[in-house]
């Protein structure tokens, strides 16, 4: 199995891509501890997974409060004794261009698509370099190498996210600690809610979708996770600073 003996963090693991990450890499061998601020959805991926006789534990964690989010790692690689994969995964969309979107909901956007990312990585660090490496997964998306139509706050913290991942790869790559960006196009999950209204419903997405993406359709999880899981293994072992975009072509 890839991931034999090494173990991995996941925020936003309830649900979507980051629940499918958790599942691929929990599947590989990995002790697997899932975060997330959904407390019951959460508990409920870590149970299917335990019952399919991987490891997994759930947290309840909102990773905008830096103490709670820099404790939850640190606790995590304790109990464990070791933090080999961080998957820094939660981000928000605020739809809007520059004269739509409040100051209020840019600083919002900051907090969790780049200050959040930067608090996890701080606090796994530590752990990290004691034991002579790791990988870190930070999911910024395929607006963070590419412009979008009216969403300035999700492209702009997007693609601040992936600068800051180039940064830190640069700076830990002798300590052989990893950085690389997860960059997906459209998945469906229900991150795209706020979308979807912007294009005016269900039917006028999935048109968009066939039409704006090259392969015409819609990534799903489990073609993320398989590069999480890349990210995660050894197999990526030569690649830091990355952006790993998944996105069925639609940013050629
Ligand atoms: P999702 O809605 O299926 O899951 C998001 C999870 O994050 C939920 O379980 C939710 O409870 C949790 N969450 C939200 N805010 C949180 C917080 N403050 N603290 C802890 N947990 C929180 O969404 P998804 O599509 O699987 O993942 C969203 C991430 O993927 C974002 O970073 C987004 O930018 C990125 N992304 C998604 C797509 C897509 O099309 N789905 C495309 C590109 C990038």
């Amino acid at each position: 199995m890839l991931l034999e003996g090494r173990v991995a963090f996941v925020t936003g693991a309830a649900s979507g891509i980051g629940a499918a990450g958790a599942k691929a890499m929990a599947r590989e061998g990995a002790t697997v501890v899932l975060a997330d601020r959904d407390q019951p959805k959460v508990e409920q991926v870590a149970l299917a997974l335990r019952q399919e006789g991987c490891k997994a534990e759930a947290i309840a964690l909102d990773v905008s409060d830096d103490a709670a989010l820099r404790k939850a790692i640190t606790d995590a690689a304790g109990r464990h004794g070791r933090l080999d994969i961080l998957h820094s995964h939660v981000g928000i969309q605020v739809e809007g261009a520059l004269e739509q979107v409040a100051v209020e909901d840019m600083d919002a956007s900051w907090a969790i698509n780049v200050r959040s990312h930067f608090v996890a990585a701080q606090a796994a660090l530590a752990p990290m370099r004691r034991q002579g490496g790791g990988s870190i997964i930070i999911t910024s998306s395929n607006s963070g190498v590419q412009y979008d139509r009216g969403m300035i706050a999700y492209a702009t913290t997007k693609h601040a996210v992936l600068a800051m991942t180039r940064q830190m790869a640069a700076d830990y790559a002798k300590e052989g600690i990893r950085f690389n960006a997860l960059c997906p196009g459209f998945v469906d999950t229900p991150f795209n809610q706020g979308f979807e209204v912007q294009m005016g419903g269900r039917e006028k997405l999935e048109t968009y979708i066939s039409s704006a993406i090259p392969m015409g359709r819609f990534g799903t999880v489990e073609e993320i996770a398989d590069g999480i899981l890349f990210l995660a293994s050894d197999r990526s072992s030569f690649m830091t600073g990355h952006a790993l975009v998944i996105d069925g072509g639609e940013c050629i």
